[in-house]
């Protein structure tokens, strides 16, 4: 599912469900999940292991922060939804709305991807400030309160090991633990979730995990930008060419400028090393940044990521009531796809109707199905990406090989049919599902004979 077939956030449509939600973890899926979560508590209490300055500025828990994050369409309409301050604070902050179209300079298999018809709004700002913004508007909702430096411990366990029903902690300030009674819990705490792990300790299975390694790393560093240069420019790694990058605007008259090399074709983390990297791309416009801009501090942050994670929650017979899990608790995704926060943003809205439809009753499993098909999406296009390189472990079955090459050949085509980008964009952005690449009209476009 994409935002096309989700349908909608409707505040009016839940009820009330109890006194007191948790939910484990203030980075982007926590946000999001607790402004739905609210509708349908008095209370919801969001914590987190680390102090959460006002400020954007990167923090220990998210130390993916110091790189680019694009919010893709999916995530952008959602959260705009949700919170309707959101495009205000985040402009107002400094923030920027782009035009995908004709903002975004996109190069791929060969060629620029020609600009679609329409405008597409897309919001640009680093991650912290993405954060600090929906951290801001989620303070705003009744009954929410964050609670920073508070780590989560362990699930309390009710009704003979069947339901979950609170949260013991240890916060920053006090020397023991405590206990958060709750009628839900929300584990949102990436990729690193113990959850798993405390399931197969408390008698349940482990949800059946894949493992798709990719070794991606990130090496990026900060060039200034004329306020009035809006462009993005991406050129990501496609198979069998290991080596990509973009540049993308930032609140500050900034760019951030990123180099990506997969399955060991690691950037350079030195300054140095980056001219040379950014020469060996087959276009010139992230070298040009480089040597042309001056340099924001002389640092690179690099960052890596080894592999696509996804844990099957949705094939477990059983699951403690009272609990759920989302984020990259559940999946997390080759970043160079930039997927994980809208997709955290789609389960949100998920959660919302999971509630709205069904209550407490049963809701893990219940929502663990629907929420499936969200990653479904982002999981097949990141990997079946990633298996277009040969040290990419892992195959696909005869139909997604087809719709990969395909796809390839859908990718050329847009790079002189305006229409084909456009649908294209579409898919890219988790806007629309990648069957829509599959109607008759846009099948006969891409394959007559160019
Ligand atoms: C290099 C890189 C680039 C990326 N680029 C993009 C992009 O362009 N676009 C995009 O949409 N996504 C991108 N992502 C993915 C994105 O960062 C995540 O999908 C997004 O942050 C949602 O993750 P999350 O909230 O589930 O988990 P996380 O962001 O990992 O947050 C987990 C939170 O839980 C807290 N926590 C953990 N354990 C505990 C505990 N015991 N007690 C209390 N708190 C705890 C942590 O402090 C943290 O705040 C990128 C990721 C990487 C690695």
């Amino acid at each position: 599912m994409t935002l096309a077939n989700v349908p909608r956030y409707e505040e009016s449509t839940v009820a009330r469900q109890g006194d007191h939600a948790v939910v484990v973890g203030a980075s982007m899926a926590g946000l999001v999940a607790a402004r739905t979560v609210a509708d349908a508590f008095d209370r919801v209490t969001v914590l987190d292991r680390d102090a959460l300055a006002d400020d954007p500025v990167p923090r220990r828990g998210v130390p993916q922060g110091h790189q680019p994050h694009v919010l893709l369409e999916a995530g952008r309409a959602t959260l705009a939804d949700l919170f309707p301050s959101f495009a205000e604070e985040l402009l107002s902050n400094g923030g920027l709305v782009l035009d995908w179209t004709h903002d975004l300079v996109h190069y791929e298999d060969g060629g620029y991807l020609e600009p679609g018809p329409r405008r597409r709004p897309m919001y640009a700002a680093s991650r912290p400030l993405f954060e600090a913004v929906t951290r801001r508007c989620l303070a705003a909702v009744d009954g929410v309160r964050l609670r920073p430096e508070c780590r989560f411990v362990d699930y309390q366990l009710a009704d003979a090991g069947t339901a979950v029903d609170g949260v013991v902690v240890e916060s920053g300030r006090s020397d023991g633990t405590s206990t958060l009674p709750a009628d839900l819990v929300v584990d949102a705490t990436g990729r690193t979730s113990r959850t798993p792990a405390w399931l197969a300790e408390h008698g349940y299975e482990r949800p059946p995990e894949e493992e798709v390694t990719v070794d991606v790393r990130y090496s990026t560093a900060v060039v200034d930008r004329p306020s009035a240069d809006r462009r993005a420019f991406f050129v990501p790694p496609t198979a069998p060419r290991t080596r990509g990058g973009g540049a993308f605007p930032v609140e500050g008259d900034r760019w951030l400028v990123t180099l990506q090399g997969v399955h060991g074709d690691d950037p350079p983390t030195e300054p140095e090393g980056l001219h040379g990297f950014a020469d060996s791309l087959p276009v010139d416009h992230l070298a040009r940044l480089l040597d042309e801009r001056e340099w924001v501090g002389d640092g690179v942050e690099s960052y890596p990521f080894p592999s696509n994670v996804r844990r099957y929650y949705e094939q477990l017979d059983r699951f403690p009531d009272g609990l759920v899990v989302l984020g990259d608790a559940v999946a997390s995704f080759n970043p160079v796809y930039g997927q994980g926060m809208s997709v955290a943003s789609l389960e949100a809205l998920v959660l919302h109707h999971t509630l709205a439809d069904g209550g407490l009753d049963g809701l893990g499993v219940r929502f663990f199905d629907r929420a499936s098909e969200v990653v479904d999406v982002a999981w097949s296009m990141a990997v079946g990406s990633d298996l277009g390189y040969a040290a990419t472990a892992g195959s696909q079955s005869v139909v997604e090989a087809a719709f990969t090459r395909y796809l390839a050949r859908l990718v050329r085509t847009a790079q002189d049919d305006a229409t084909v980008a456009d649908a294209y964009g579409r898919v890219v952005t988790m806007e629309e599902p990648p069957t829509s690449l599959l109607s008759p009209a846009l099948v006969a476009r891409v394959l007559s004979p160019r």
